[in-house]
């Protein structure tokens, strides 16, 4: 029997299995339960069996969801492309937003926090994958993008997000995810400490843990293939 109770419990064995391979504390990952695409029913289903966190690419349906299940105080990370038109949707009724790749958006996620609100965490989205991937800001810019966008009212420097290219090569998963284990380390080394290195989906998620990932963020596995819309 396949239930999305089952399935976390499964990811969350994952999870365990590969922290006792890299010699790390169970708690010291966190996992996203990622619910695009997924119904409310969907969410409400895992969080009956113990999940707190959800990720949502989509901002609108992630908010009509997010009102759907209020009274449940789940804790809501948008984690989809950031584009201009989406920022205030974004800034208003998530916690967390993982993928902040220019100051242009930092700025506006800034301005747009309602000040009545606890910080926006934020991590910046990084390309680790080069001409292979898209998403991101360059890996040579995250640096100054950190600096700058530290210091905006209203939100949090967290950590750094990556979206490596697919591949079933888990020394090139590896080799990406390590990317930006090292920039994390940059990043503490000129004085802006992160303490959230978000890497790792379904079928990665134990070479990012090796290369220290401290949140894993995973839909397929928990609520199944995802259908196109
Ligand atoms: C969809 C998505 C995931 C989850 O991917 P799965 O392969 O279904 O686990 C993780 N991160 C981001 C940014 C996503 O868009």
């Amino acid at each position: 029997m396949t239930s999305i109770a089952a399935n976390l419990q499964a990811v969350r064995l994952r999870v365990a299995a590969a922290c006792g391979v890299a010699g790390r504390p169970v708690d010291s990952v966190q996992l996203l339960a990622v619910s695009k695409t997924w119904p409310a029913d969907s969410v409400r289903e895992a969080a009956a069996a113990g999940q707190r966190a959800f990720g949502e690419s989509y901002a609108q349906e992630a908010v009509d969801k997010a009102l759907e299940l209020a009274e449940l105080n789940l804790e809501w990370h948008f984690i989809g492309p950031m584009q201009s038109n989406k920022t205030r949707l974004v800034a208003e009724n998530f916690g967390w937003v993982h993928s902040v790749d220019r100051l242009k958006i930092a700025e506006r996620l800034a301005e747009q926090r309602p000040s009545g609100l606890a910080p926006l965490q934020f991590c910046i989205q990084v390309n680790v994958s080069g001409e292979a991937s898209k998403s991101g800001c360059a890996a040579d810019e995250a640096l100054a993008l950190g600096h700058a966008a530290a210091v905006l009212p209203n939100l949090r420097l967290r950590g750094l997000m990556a979206i490596p290219e697919p591949s079933d090569d888990s020394d090139l998963q590896r080799r990406r995810f390590a990317v930006l284990r090292q920039l994390r380390d940059r990043f503490a080394a000129e004085g802006l400490p992160v303490d959230t290195l978000s890497m790792g989906m379904s079928h990665d998620l134990e070479a990012a843990i090796m290369e220290g990932s401290t949140l894993v963020r995973v839909g397929t596995a928990i609520f199944g293939e995802r259908r196109l819309a």
